[in-house]
């Protein structure tokens, strides 16, 4: 927009997109084909990026605080941080790896390949039976090699994996599971987690080399000192039109809001639905417009890999598996990357004239 400045505050240059981080996990991609190059993006919509983390927001000076440089000052802010698996289980911070923030994942997933091939890890505990655990502990498996040697843990807080999806759906992961020997335990909380294993509620104690953490998701602690509204879980309520509630200048979406008309899953496929109407409610108050209410859809296509190039999906509580199904999420996955990866050239900014004599 004429006279509009963008800026992104973003903690990644190359932004991970985790739908494909199992796929990369399971040796099926490589680096660049998971990752946005979020400063190039942001240059080709002619605003400027810098690479630092937001801490705080200071509402009432409309300005956010950053870990490296001094703060920055907004007229409109958008809010779109996401979510990391809640580590708040005594022992999980220093011993476990959490799934997110995913840069740090794969780096100290590196290091448990390191150790693994060095004989030094026999027994991977993965703490989380959501489609995100589920579909991550399959592709570890599939990367180290399921061999009799190595030993592969999945424990689950809720009473069976998967909770929320059909039955059918769910049956099949099982099967999946069983069929790789990856040791399932149901209903069974984590109070507890050290270097040598996890304590259970009830005082079992499970040995394991490596503890990968992917429970449900928390928000970010420091929303709590903004004076921002939170729901008691701490993540930000927003309205039906993505802005927080009692603040029309700032908006938000994805898995950080409590969407409070009925709320909605935190699952990509929401956040990504979410842009086009954040985008434009950002424009109309930037214009002085009405902005419109968004109205996420009721059911949405959910497709989860087993490690190898197979995938089961499942929507309005139909489900299919094969190799094609896996195909069609490479498919879907790969044309999502494209849009913000396959750029056009950029237009010269100089007569080409004036470039060849330079
Ligand atoms: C293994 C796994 C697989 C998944 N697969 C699927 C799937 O197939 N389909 C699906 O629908 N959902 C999937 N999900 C869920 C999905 O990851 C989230 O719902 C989705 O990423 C939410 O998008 P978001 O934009 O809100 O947050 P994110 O994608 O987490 O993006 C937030 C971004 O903000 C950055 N950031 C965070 N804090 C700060 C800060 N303070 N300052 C600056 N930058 C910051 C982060 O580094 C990140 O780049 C999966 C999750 C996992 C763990």
């Amino acid at each position: 927009m004429p006279g509009v400045r963008l800026t992104l505050i973003a903690r990644e240059v190359e932004t991970p997109y985790s739908g494909m981080l199992p796929g990369f996990v399971a040796g099926h991609y490589g680096f660049h084909d998971i990752h946005i190059d979020a400063g190039r993006l942001t240059r080709r919509a002619g605003g400027r990026m810098f690479h630092d983390e937001a801490v705080g927001i200071d509402v009432a000076g409309k300005r956010v605080l950053c870990r490296g440089r001094p703060p920055v000052p907004y007229d409109v802010l958008s809010l779109d941080i996401g979510s990391r698996p809640n580590t708040g289980v005594p022992g999980a911070a220093a011993h476990a790896i959490p799934v997110k923030p995913i840069d740090g994942f794969l780096a100290r997933f590196e290091a448990l390949r390191t150790r693994v091939a060095a004989g030094a890890s026999r027994h991977v505990l993965l703490v989380g039976g959501g489609a995100g655990g589920v579909e991550l502990l399959l592709a570890v498996q599939r990367r180290l090699g399921g061999g009799g040697h190595m030993r592969f843990t999945l424990i689950s807080g809720a009473a069976a994996i998967l909770p929320g999806f059909p039955d059918a759906f769910r049956a099949r992961f099982r099967a999946v599971l069983e069929a790789r020997r990856i040791a399932l335990r149901c209903g069974a909380r984590v109070t507890a987690v050290d270097d040598g294993g996890v304590i259970l509620a009830g005082g079992e104690r499970i040995d394991a080399d490596e503890v990968l953490w992917t429970t449900e998701a928390a928000p970010a602690a420091w929303l709590a000192e903004t004076g921002l509204l939170l729901d008691a879980a701490g993540f930000l309520r927003v309205d039906a039109r993505l802005r927080a509630v009692g603040h029309d200048d700032v908006f938000a979406a994805g898995d950080m809001v409590a969407f409070e008309p009925g709320g909605v899953a935190r699952s990509g496929v929401y956040a990504v639905r979410a842009g086009p109407v954040l985008a434009a409610n950002i424009r109309a108050r930037l214009a002085g417009r009405a902005p419109r209410r968004w109205k996420p859809q009721r059911r949405a296509l959910y497709i989860v890999s087993t490690g190898d190039r197979h995938a089961i999906a499942t929507r309005n509580g139909l489900v299919a598996e094969g190799g094609w199904v896996w195909r069609l999420k490479d498919r879907i996955d790969r044309r999502f990357m494209a849009r913000f990866n396959d750029l056009p050239p950029m237009p010269a900014s100089v007569p080409a004239r004036t470039r060849n004599a330079a």
